[in-house]
């Protein structure tokens, strides 16, 4: 099937496999002069396509491709002061760099968050290669905010299956499960 239309530069020809015992990487923002960088020093999980209107994607993309992995594990290695948070009021605080727009980090500060703990970060920052490989997509109907045709999501759901990315308009069963067992047990109606 030939797509009009890119899901994603890392995925549309193949995402490059995960490696055994990866340990990380740094993320480098698009700036050509003092780029942010980030160490990230272990392996991401949960990487998935994000459709959602919030996420930082390349030009051309349709998705965000983007994973989580422990907030204790990154770092802001250089050029801190480029960064800023896009929205102080949103449950991630992207911080992104204020010279080239790249998102380098998500971070959840509410403690009483499901995924408190966890960053949110875009790996294709990286050069390294064998970060964990996407394995859904979230927020697939959430595109057409973003000023995607809707006649399209038919063939975006079967080329995003195509891709072994799972197409779901909120996120996988897991991660949804996950935001449930805490509101649940944040009310009482369940018990720890
Ligand atoms: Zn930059
Ligand atoms: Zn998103």
């Amino acid at each position: 099937m030939s797509s009009t239309f890119s899901i994603h530069p890392s995925v549309d020809n193949g995402f490059k496999p995960a490696a055994k015992d990866f340990a990380g990487g740094t993320l480098v923002c698009k700036c050509t002069q003092d780029p942010v960088k980030v160490s990230i020093k272990a392996q991401t999980a949960h990487n998935h396509a994000c459709g959602c209107t919030k996420c930082w994607k390349p030009k051309g993309a349709t998705f965000a491709v983007i994973a989580v992995v422990s907030r204790d594990k990154v770092s802001v290695t250089q050029h801190a002061e480029k960064l800023a948070i896009v929205d102080p009021k949103a449950t991630i605080q992207r911080h992104a760099c204020k010279g080239c727009g790249v998102h380098m980090f998500g971070r959840i500060e509410n403690t009483s968050h499901a995924f408190f703990g966890l960053d949110f970060v875009h790996t294709e920052l990286s050069a390294e290669t064998g970060w964990s490989e996407p394995g859904f997509a979230a927020f697939v109907s959430s595109i057409i905010e973003s000023g995607f045709d809707p006649a399209l999501m038919g063939e975006v759901r079967s080329r995003l299956r195509q891709l072994h990315l799972e197409p779901y308009d909120c996120l996988s069963p897991p991660l949804m499960d996950a935001l449930s067992i805490q509101a649940a047990k944040l009310s009482g109606v369940l018990k720890s």
